[in-house]
């Protein structure tokens, strides 16, 4: 499964469903935005074998996502949780910090696990450069393109003007020869990057990590203090869509990481918990509720400003999700989204520049809703 297909489902709302494993990782880069390291709690594996087999072919996401932390610290749960998952149709996608990668291998045990999934993302930055070596990571992502699996990289810069983007992404193109798709991001102040990023742009649009509007306006500009300008408009949000389960088991409906990380989540912005309830419930949750609806179609000014929704705003957004036609509308707006692209979403949630790499290797739809094979970016 290339790149750009996972991200062209990320704004229809249940095609796919984040699930975090640990927040424990061998790596403790400073840019982290789950704040993780060595120690750190695990989801309740057991309640998540239950929720993921409970796919059917008839009712379950198009992709689950694995993520952390580190999820290939757990390579059983990984395989299993794929074969449970592609067993209803579900392909599985893994994004790694590539603590594994030392010396450019992929020991056997990481291999076994990544031959159960559909999609491999390797994180790369100067933060993780600084704890893996760039030729270690080239060379395990060869050996797992060698493989057969399909390969992409993640890669974070502090901003469009970052020289390192620049550089690393021109490394990817020549390493590669433009066979490896690429999701550009920049570093956002969250996580362990709170006490030293500026307000950044939006999340990755994976879905791997964070939110999207925090610490910017609602058109994606940043404002000087991290706030939303005055006179924001509200914007939809794209990222209401995938439930994401959380270390704790809670899934919430979506990657902003102040929603994914705090207790009590806002009742709107909570759809369940994998040891109670099974995908049909999160699903129709996701897809049903008027907040989220209104979310998707209408926004909010911003991240803080969704999380706070109450008395009279969040009537507001109940009402504009319970018009006879807000499913409707909805719908449409996931279906022109997708359409739209992979790269057309990036451009509003990653870093713009770059959101075009998200279509080497092929496999996306740009612009018309045409698949496309590899062709020339604009980065
Ligand atoms: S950014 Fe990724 S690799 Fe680095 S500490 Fe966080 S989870 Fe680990
Ligand atoms: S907090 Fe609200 S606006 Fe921000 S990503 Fe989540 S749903 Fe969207």
């Amino acid at each position: 499964m290339r790149l750009a297909e996972i991200i062209e489902r990320r704004p229809v709302p249940a095609a796919g469903l984040l699930a975090t494993l640990t927040r424990r990782c061998p790596l403790s880069c400073a840019h982290c935005s789950t704040s993780s390291g060595p120690r750190g709690e695990d989801t309740p594996a057991a309640a998540l074998r239950r929720f993921v087999g409970g796919f059917t072919p008839a009712d379950r996401p198009d992709v689950l996502m694995l993520t952390g932390g580190e999820p290939l610290l757990l390579p059983a749960l990984v395989a299993d949780l794929a074969e449970r998952a592609t067993a209803a149709g579900t392909r599985t996608a893994v994004l790694s910090g590539m603590f594994f990668a030392s010396g450019g291998r992929v020991p056997d045990r990481v291999l076994r696990a990544l031959r159960h999934v559909a999609h491999f993302s390797a994180s790369l930055d100067v933060f993780h450069e600084r704890e893996i070596p760039r030729a270690d990571v080239f060379r395990a992502v060869h050996i797992l393109e060698d493989s057969g699996i399909d390969v992409s990289f993640h890669l974070t810069g502090n901003s469009v003007d970052d020289p390192y983007l620049a550089e690393i992404t021109a490394a990817v193109r020549a390493e590669f020869a433009d066979r490896v798709a690429m999701l550009v991001n920049h570093v956002r102040p969250v996580g362990r990057a709170a006490a030293w990023a500026g307000a950044g742009t939006v999340s990755n649009v994976g879905g791997l990590n964070g939110g999207t509007r925090d610490g910017t306006s609602a058109d994606g500009v940043p404002a000087a203090d991290g706030t939303p300008a005055a006179d924001a408009a509200p914007s939809p949000c794209a990222m209401a869509a995938w439930p994401v389960v959380a270390f704790d088991g809670t899934v919430v409906a979506c990657c902003n990481q102040r929603v994914v990380d705090t207790r009590p989540v806002p009742e709107h912005l909570r759809l369940g918990h994998v040891a109670e309830d099974g995908w049909p419930d999160v699903r129709r949750r996701c897809q049903d509720s008027p907040v989220l609806r209104a979310l998707r179609t209408s926004g909010t000014t911003s991240c803080a400003d969704c999380r706070g929704l109450a008395g009279d705003d969040l009537a507001a957004a109940v009402r504009t999700g319970s018009r006879p036609a807000a499913g409707a509308v909805d719908a449409l707006g996931a279906r022109l989204q997708r359409e739209a692209g992979a790269a057309v979403l990036l451009r509003r949630y990653g870093s713009a520049p770059y959101a075009p790499l998200v279509l080497l290797g092929g496999g996306g739809r740009d612009g018309d809703g045409a698949v496309r094979a590899p062709r020339e970016t604009t980065a």
